[in-house]
């Protein structure tokens, strides 16, 4: 007989009542450090207080409108956006693949209103991975994700990771776009070289074509930056938000230039809960802590003393371990041993993980954990990694 909750997922035997910080707490009051995240969600970690307070104190005046009326918290958050960013106007959505599906209309629209109607071409990378919408499982285009349900959206075109030649290759007059993760998440934590994303940047300004960057996983100040794309010095035309903005709340965002949001007039696209007041003001109290130099050199320097343990923990389990891999604290441990053991024997240690393609366990914790929690962190893991070399 079928779950009544459609079984989709292969869920851990683990099951929280309560969060506390970079801590996830079981009904029988075991704690668990959470090196997860909620995959890069809980940015400022769990029941963070002046998130709570945002939100709480929204959920006293008034949850919902409707995108009919003016969002003060929906305005102010946009302001935030545009001030911090190459961006002039922004979108809110509610997750990271309606970001994507409204980032892949903008970048058609932007070309049919200048007359060049068969530009819809967008192209994209083995190894992403944009969502499980129409076209984000179009748009990453793996077997895995769109294996059973096509006809898929037509228009995308895929290329290896990190390979210039395909892309200057691949672009024609009817490409619109080229779409990219700076750091593919899902797909193991690739991080692609400032250099290249420089020079795709330089492709795309030559070729007069968008570039479009996902930033869900790797923004808001996952990297160290605000957005990863800062380390490149370069920006987007269009970028895709969300995870990290909310700290937990469901929202996101798609940010643009005036020039590639112009075709999206009056009528040309929508959401009932997209801006909300709830989400919108807990965005406003993520943005006011996480966009500012002091708390992004913290993330630095904790990325900077998480990776060196993580080497001394790689160099410790040279059978379990690879190589340490990612930016900022979107770090990737690639794995000798199969992944999900190190995962499972983590949850053993009281620590959670994440696995990811290509054999690597993914670590996106708290961007404001403590030094204490990361040396408890490398401690928990080795006693994971011995546990599997007993095995
Ligand atoms: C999580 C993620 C998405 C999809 O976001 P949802 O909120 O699950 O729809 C898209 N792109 C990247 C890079 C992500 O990490």
């Amino acid at each position: 007989m079928i779950p009544s909750v459609l079984p989709t997922y292969t869920r851990a035997p683990l099951t929280f009542v309560k969060g506390e910080g970079s801590w996830l707490i079981e009904a029988d009051g075991r704690r668990m450090l959470d090196m997860g995240g909620g995959i890069a969600v809980n940015a400022l970690g769990h029941a963070n207080p002046a998130l709570l307070d945002a939100l709480t104190s929204q959920a006293q005046n008034l949850w919902h409108t409707s995108n009919l009326y003016h969002i003060p918290q929906q305005q102010a958050l946009a302001d935030k956006l545009v001030d911090a960013t190459f961006a002039d106007t922004v979108f809110f959505t509610n997750s990271g693949t309606e970001s994507c599906e409204l980032a892949v209309k903008m970048a058609r629209k932007y070309w049919f209103d200048k007359g060049d109607v068969d530009r819809t071409e967008i192209i994209t990378f083995d190894g992403s991975f944009h969502g499980r919408s129409a076209a984000g499982i179009s748009a990453a285009g793996s077997e895995k994700m769109t294996k059973g349900f096509g006809p898929i959206l037509g228009g995308f075109v895929h290329l290896p990771w990190e390979d210039l030649d395909a892309i200057s290759n691949a672009i024609t007059d009817k490409t619109a776009a080229i779409l990219l993760e700076p750091v593919q998440g899902e797909g193991g934590i690739r991080p692609l070289p400032d250099a290249t994303l420089k020079a795709i940047r330089g492709l795309c300004d030559e070729n007069g074509i968008l570039l479009i960057l996902d930033e869900i996983q790797c923004g808001v100040g996952r990297t160290g930056k605000l957005f990863a794309h800062e380390w490149a010095g370069i920006t987007p035309d269009i970028m895709m938000v969300a995870k990290g903005i909310g700290g937990g709340f469901p929202l996101g965002a798609v940010l643009a230039t005036e020039s590639a949001a112009s075709g999206m007039t009056v009528g040309t696209h929508g959401s009932t809960y997209g801006g909300n007041p709830l989400g919108c003001a807990v965005g406003c109290a993520v943005m006011d802590i996480v966009a500012t130099p002091e708390f992004l050199a913290e993330v630095n320097r904790k990325a900077g003393l998480l990776r060196q343990k993580l080497e001394g923990l790689v160099a410790s389990h040279p059978d379990v371990f690879d190589s340490v891999r990612g930016s900022g604290l979107m770090l990737g441990l690639k794995c000798k041993a199969l992944n999900m053991d190190v995962v499972n024997a983590g949850y053993d240690a009281l620590v959670i993980t994440v696995p990811a393609a290509d054999n690597v366990v993914r670590l996106l914790p708290p961007l404001n954990l403590s030094d204490e929690e990361i040396t408890e962190a490398i401690a928990r893991l080795d006693t994971a990694a011995t546990k599997i070399e007993a095995a």
